[in-house]
């Protein structure tokens, strides 16, 4: 891991450029699997003496593995290489206001070890060292040696800016970006984004965006965040704020939302609004399943409450879900119109919903945005289930090892 750092700083023109080449045979790997010599040189274009070379080098990192291919023919197999899966692990973490998930997994997308715990308050200092713990129990736990870990990322909700590793409206407490204070403290490569792109990143390795060019990933959990992905890659705007959907004005003189303004979409139709919205129906006297899930304590009512009231058939977590389901599809034609998608991913917490918000987006989106357009954008709900922000997380560290995008080329140009 050190040298992932060492490598981060792309000083020397020569190892810049083998760790270029090393980047994109392992991304050949990635997509195709195993392949023979012959095959990755046509992959990558380069010739099998570069490769060859290039092959052994990351032999001696550990992380390939010849084997004999079984193809069709007689005479000798020809010696395929595959990615080692096990030869480097990664942490990721989703945090939550309220609940963080954290995996660790090996090279593909295979989950070692994965636990949910509750966060301290996040504009509190003392959280740092609750992460700091379960991180170092979490590789403790999985029984990977320390030295196998290739990096941490982290997924974190409101405005964060990747490449200066600052988050602002969690997690800023210093003059110092956070990602650099759990550097520091782990001796191991840190990466930071925002949620909703976090999540958007998961879907282009592992998931529905996998064969998307533009795509939408809409993280629907406390807030409502937005990760664009236009031509195969995420877009991050000036200052890597870009996608901030769930502060866009939905209704005139609506409720007053966390940011200080009114009528935001976030403010109706998140997980947060949900359960706050329900919660005060039952208050005022509506019967509804959600009593009985909460034993009478309408305290405890969250959006994952009226998602399993809504799956079992509850009137009133249908309806709620039903009024959600079309603000966020207003919000979504406006989009649609925008960016021409041909996939808008619903993931987050309240996405389990499935069918129940979903179907009343899809009719508003289909009614209010440019038919043409809509009829084009294939809306879904995420196939990676609640861990996809985790997940999503973890490729903030693989693009290091995988992408060669990051990587400043303009010394080789
Ligand atoms: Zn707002």
């Amino acid at each position: 891991m050190k040298q992932l750092r060492i490598e981060k700083e792309n000083t020397d023109r020569v190892s810049l450029k083998r760790r270029i080449r090393m980047n994109i045979i392992l991304n050949a790997l990635r997509s195709n699997g195993s392949l023979s010599l012959t095959e990755l040189s046509r992959q990558t274009g380069f010739n099998v003496p570069t490769i060859t070379n290039l092959v052994k080098k990351l032999e001696a990192e550990d992380y390939l593995i010849r084997e004999k291919s079984h193809g069709p023919g007689q005479g000798r197999p020809p010696q395929c290489i595959r990615i080692n899966t096990s030869a480097r692990y990664v942490v990721g973490l989703d945090l939550g206001r309220f609940n963080t998930n954290i995996i660790l997994v090996d090279l593909s997308r295979k989950i070692i070890y994965k636990k949910r715990f509750h966060t301290l308050n996040l504009q509190e200092p003392k959280v740092i060292d609750q992460l700091l713990n379960e991180i170092t129990n979490a590789i403790q736990e999985s029984g990977v040696k320390f030295s196998k870990i290739l990096g941490v990322g982290m997924a974190i909700p409101g405005l964060v800016n990747c490449k200066l590793g600052r988050s602002y409206t969690f997690l800023n407490f210093k003059d110092k970006p956070i990602r650099d204070v759990f550097e520091k403290r782990l001796d191991l490569p840190v990466f930071i984004e925002n949620d909703a792109r976090s999540m958007a990143l998961g879907e282009l390795w592992f998931g529905l965006a996998k064969d998307a060019k533009n795509a939408l990933c809409l993280n629907i959990g406390w807030g409502i965040g937005l990760g664009i992905i236009t031509n195969g890659r995420i877009y991050y705007g000036n200052d890597g704020f870009a996608g901030e959907f769930g502060h866009i004005l939905i209704k005139e003189n609506g409720h007053l939302c966390q940011c200080g303004k009114y009528g935001c979409l976030e403010s109706l139709a998140s997980g947060r609004a949900i359960a706050e919205q329900v919660r005060q129906i039952v208050r005022n006297g509506k019967d509804s399943m959600l009593l009985k899930l909460v034993d009478g304590n309408i305290d405890i009512i969250n959006a994952e409450t009226v998602v399993r009231a809504a799956q079992m058939g509850d009137q009133l977590s249908i309806e709620i879900f039903e009024q959600a389901g079309k603000y966020i599809g207003q919000g979504l034609a406006i989009l649609i119109n925008l960016f021409n998608p041909e996939v808008v991913i619903l993931g987050g917490r309240v996405s389990q919903a499935g069918r129940f918000l979903l179907n009343p987006i899809q009719t508003e989106a289909n009614k209010r945005a440019l038919p043409h357009i809509s009829e084009r954008a294939k809306i879904v709900v995420s196939e990676l289930g609640n861990l996809s922000g985790a997940l999503g997380a973890t490729t903030l560290v693989k693009k290091e090892i995988f992408e060669t995008a990051h990587l400043d080329v303009s010394g080789l140009v």
